[in-house]
Formats: C-alpha cells, sequence, structure tokens
C-alpha cells in the first residue's frame, strides 16, 4: 500500500511518528494510502526550517515573487487532469467538479499575481514641516493554514497563494482524508520556483494542528472546516497572540417566493443541493418557498428531478451526477439524521436509504433524499447534515422564511428566487449572512471579491482571498520621516577661495 509523506524542504519526507491515518477511495470503499501523522517535534522542526528559508523569500521583490505565481498558474493547467484524477479518487466527486475544485483555487494564483500593486503602501507628502508618512505592508514570518477534506485543491490554493505572494513562508495541515493533492501542489510550487522550505506541508491531526497553535514562531493560522474545530483553533490561536481567522460550518437557506421561475428554481436546487453529494459548505440544504401553493409546485418539479439523478463513481464517465461521501463515518452519520428526521415527524418525500450501486456495494454512496414539511426544532434543520439530503421548510410569508433564515445559527451563504426587485434588494440588504445569491443558488464570490460566512460560520475579522487575503498575511508598519534642513543649505557649492 503507498505511504504517503509529508512535503519538507522541498523534499517528500517519511512521516517519523509511527502514526499513520487511512486513506479510502471512497467509491470502492479500499484502504487505498496511508498517510502519516505528524508529531509535536516534526511540526516544531518544519516550523523552524520555514522560519530559515522566509527572510530571503520575504526580501524577494514582490515582482519576482509575482512570477513564481504565473509559473504556478502555468503548472496547474498543464497537470489540471492528474490533479483532478488525484482528486476524485481521495475525494469522490467527479472529475468535472474535481476540476472545477482546482479552478476556483487556480483563480486566487491568478489574483496574488497582483501582489505588487496589492501590497504598494500608503504615502503621505508633507504630513508637516519636513515630514512625510508612509504605511508599508511587510509579511508577518511563518503563517500556517488548516484545511478540510472538501476542497483538497482550492482551500489549500487560497491559504498559500496569499500567504506566500505576500512573502510569508506557509506551513499547510491539510485534511488527513484526501492530502495527495495537497503534496503535489506543493511539487508544482516548487517546480514553479519556490525556494524550499517557503512551503511545507505537514500532515496529520490533532496533534499536529495543537503543535501549531502553541508554536510561538507561528504568527497567523488560517482554517477551514467545522464550527466546533473552528471555535476551538479561534480560542486556542488567539489565547496564544496569533492573528487567527477560522471559517465554520453551514445550513444553507434558499427562499423560494411565489413569482420565482419555479423550473429555474428546482434546476438551481437540485444542483446546490445534491451536487458533490451535498459536501459542499455553500451548497444549499434547506429549501423555504413562501405559502403553501409554491411548496407544493415545488415538491412537484423537484422529485422528478431528484428521481433521475445519476450517483456513482468518478470513473464512470460525464454522465454521474454526484459521487459517494467521503468515508463510511460520514455516511453512518448522514443516515443516522435522515432516521432522526423520520422519528421527529418529518414527511421523507424522497428515499435514498436503500441506494446501492451493483460493483460498489462497499462504496461509501448515499441516495439522495428529500424531506418536507420539515420544522426548525428538527435536528435536520438545526444540524449541519453533509450530505444529500435536502429539507423543505414551508412558510406562509416573505417576512417568516427572511425569519428562518436569519435566525438560524449558521450564516455562511443564502439565496433567494424571485422576479420582484425590490424584494430581493430588501433581502439581500437585511439578511445577517455573508454571502447572498439572487436567482443564483451557490454564491460563490470570485477571486477578486471575499469569501466569508457570518455568525457560526466564520470567526475573525477578515475573509478569505481577495484584497482581505493581503491584509491577513501583512501587517502594516507606519514611518514617519523628518529630514532637519541638510546640506542644501548650508553646503558651500563654490569652488573656495584661499584666504
Ligand atoms: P473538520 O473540522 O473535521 O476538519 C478540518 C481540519 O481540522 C482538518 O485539517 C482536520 O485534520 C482538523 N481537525 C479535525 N478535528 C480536529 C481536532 N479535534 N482538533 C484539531 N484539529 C482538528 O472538517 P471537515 O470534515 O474536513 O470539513 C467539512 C466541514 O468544513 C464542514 O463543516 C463544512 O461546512 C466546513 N467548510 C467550511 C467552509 C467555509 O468556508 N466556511 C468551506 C469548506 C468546508
Amino acid at each position: 500500500m503507498e505511504e504517503l509523506s509529508h512535503f519538507i524542504n522541498g523534499q517528500m519526507v517519511k512521516g517519523t511518528s509511527g502514526r499513520f491515518a487511512d486513506v479510502f477511495n471512497p467509491a470502492t470503499g479500499e484502504v487505498q494510502a496511508r498517510v502519516p501523522l505528524a508529531s509535536k517535534e516534526e511540526l516544531d522542526a518544519a516550523v523552524a526550517a520555514a522560519a530559515e528559508a522566509q527572510p530571503a523569500w520575504g526580501a524577494t521583490n514582490p515582482q519576482r515573487r509575482a512570477r513564481v505565481m504565473m509559473e504556478f498558474v502555468r503548472l496547474l493547467n498543464r497537470d489540471m487532469e492528474k490533479l483532478a484524477e488525484a482528486l476524485s479518487r481521495e475525494h469522490g466527486k467527479t472529475i468535472p467538479d474535481a476540476k472545477g475544485d482546482v479552478q476556483r483555487g487556480l483563480e486566487v494564483i491568478e489574483y496574488c499575481i497582483g501582489a505588487p500593486q496589492l501590497l504598494k503602501g500608503e504615502f503621505t507628502d508633507s504630513a508637516g514641516p519636513g515630514i512625510d508618512m508612509y504605511s508599508m505592508r511587510q509579511p508577518l514570518g511563518v503563517v500556517a493554514g488548516i484545511t478540510p477534506f472538501n476542497f483538497p485543491a482550492m482551500i489549500p490554493l487560497w491559504k498559500m497563494g496569499p500567504a506566500l505572494a505576500c512573502g510569508n513562508a506557509f506551513i499547510l495541515k491539510p485534511s488527513e482524508r484526501d492530502p495527495s493533492v495537497p503534496l503535489m501542489l506543493a511539487e508544482l510550487m516548487k517546480e514553479a520556483g519556490l525556494p524550499d522550505g517557503v512551503l511545507q506541508v505537514v500532515n496529520g491531526d490533532k496533534e499536529s494542528v495543537d503543535a501549531i497553535l502553541d508554536n510561538e514562531t507561528v504568527q497567523a493560522v488560517g482554517f477551514v472546516g467545522s464550527t466546533p474545530i473552528a471555535q476551538y483553533i479561534y480560542s486556542r490561536g488567539c489565547a496564544n497572540g496569533k492573528r487567527v481567522q477560522c471559517f465554520g460550518g453551514a445550513k444553507n437557506h434558499m427562499i423560494i417566493m411565489p413569482d420565482a421561475d419555479m423550473d429555474q428554481a428546482a434546476d438551481a436546487l437540485v444542483g446546490a443541493g445534491y451536487g458533490a453529494a451535498g459536501e459542499r459548505c455553500m451548497a444549499i440544504s434547506v429549501a423555504v418557498p413562501v405559502g403553501e401553493e409554491t411548496a407544493d409546485r415545488l415538491i412537484e418539479k423537484l422529485v422528478p428531478r431528484i428521481e433521475k439523478l445519476k450517483v456513482g463513481p468518478y470513473t464512470a464517465g460525464n454522465d454521474v451526477d454526484y459521487g459517494p461521501v467521503v468515508t463510511a463515518a460520514a455516511k453512518q452519520n448522514i443516515l443516522g439524521l435522515v432516521q432522526s428526521g423520520i422519528d421527529q415527524g418529518a414527511e421523507l418525500v424522497v428515499d435514498g436509504r436503500d441506494f446501492s450501486l451493483q460493483g460498489y456495494e462497499d462504496g461509501f454512496f448515499v441516495g439522495p433524499h428529500l424531506f418536507d414539511r420539515v420544522t426548525t426544532d428538527m435536528d435536520i434543520y438545526k444540524k449541519e447534515i453533509f450530505g444529500p439530503v435536502l429539507s423543505q421548510v414551508r412558510a406562509q410569508t416573505y417576512e417568516e422564511a427572511l425569519g428562518h433564515a436569519m435566525d438560524h445559527e449558521y450564516g455562511n451563504g443564502t439565496a433567494i428566487f424571485t422576479r420582484d426587485g425590490d424584494t430581493a434588494r430588501d433581502f439581500a440588504s437585511r439578511i445577517n449572512i455573508g454571502m447572498v445569491g439572487i436567482n443564483v443558488p451557490i454564491p460563490v464570490p470570485l477571486a477578486y471579491h471575499t469569501f466569508g460566512g457570518w455568525k457560526k460560520s466564520g470567526f475573525g475579522d477578515l475573509n478569505q482571498h481577495g484584497p482581505d487575503a493581503f491584509r491577513f498575511y501583512t501587517r502594516t508598519k507606519t514611518v514617519t520621516s523628518r529630514w532637519p534642513s541638510g546640506i542644501k543649505e548650508g553646503g558651500e557649492f563654490n569652488f573656495k577661495q584661499m584666504d
């Protein structure tokens, strides 16, 4: 069986802790590799080496750093097929979806090519007599990113791109469920010209995460994952004096107004609810139609679409709509929540519990589920399911629908489907959620805007990528400079005469 490595000082390095985690092929259920879980000592050594490499990288002019990013973009495009295949094999998502995962990360690297412009400081000429004032953005030093399984290319790229373009050294602790693509990204960065030691990939679990949080050299930590871990990392990292941003779980509502184009809304819901087996932090997991008639019409449109969904392995080609979930434990958790929905009185309109695929009986596949008449006190409404399960909550008025989305503890993304500009405008203005779609089900902002949820979906005060990332990974130094009158007044410019 393949034994994966860490990527330290420009080399693949075997783990020495003696601890490993299994990496599955979720389509077959087989263990296809084992990944080393770093000890505190291994993590600390990687950080120490990064601290040695960082000053020279930080002193490399931003344009040269940007050129590394430019070459890295070329290499990502060159290896797109290879990356997508490796990603699908460990994560389970379809090949087109895996390419999207790489692509949305690549776009952030493209944005980072603007580092020389983005890092320009501010200057006030003659702030006082003979006084100028200027601010510059300097790298923090060694920074770290801890990332989830569901976007093993995109989220590491969102973190490493801006951190490195700003002149930091970066420690990536990717998810132990699908670590191969992050390792491949590190090799490509080296090939693009990144000096050794500036990007270290340390595989691991809680032990290496805690080592990052307690390491005094690490100046900042960016985390993406589930909310309980986000809260834990935020509090421990902040208590240790680090700059920390943590992005957590989600329960994204889509409100469907009676005037919406119902076919369009149903198509959007099926894609946003079941794409990637619902394992997206921007997936729609709650549909809130306004009015009984809207709810009935929506169910009518949804059911045949859901029944037509093709669930299968990524190797089955472009026909497949979504693949397996990531682990057997994830599957058990999803099915447990489905059972709780039934027990607590929701109406299971599409039942995917008996789903099985010939030849892939041991794969972690979950058929699509649709619940109607879900109420806000049920577990399937309160908890993030992170699987192919869509819940419909019926609201009688727009205010009631808006209230559901606003009262939920998560605030990552949301959408409204309507033909009325005034309703859409009111929704966008009042909703307490970070990313809003108007007739767009998955409103993931592009690289040059920023990505971040509110409430229990985001901790810290700056978003991911876009201009915020350049603020997060730098600190500002402001210089006030005064040059008293010098040579130009007191100097003698003529040939001196001999007395
Ligand atoms: P997770 O919280 O289990 O793991 C995320 C990272 O934290 C991994 O690197 C993991 O090794 C580490 N980790 C896990 N348990 C830990 C512990 N006890 N102590 C320290 N570190 C620990 O999340 P996941 O299952 O990999 O990813 C799915 C979650 O991520 C979902 O909740 C999803 O909504 C969320 N997510 C959020 C966003 C966002 O931008 N808000 C984006 C993608 C995913």
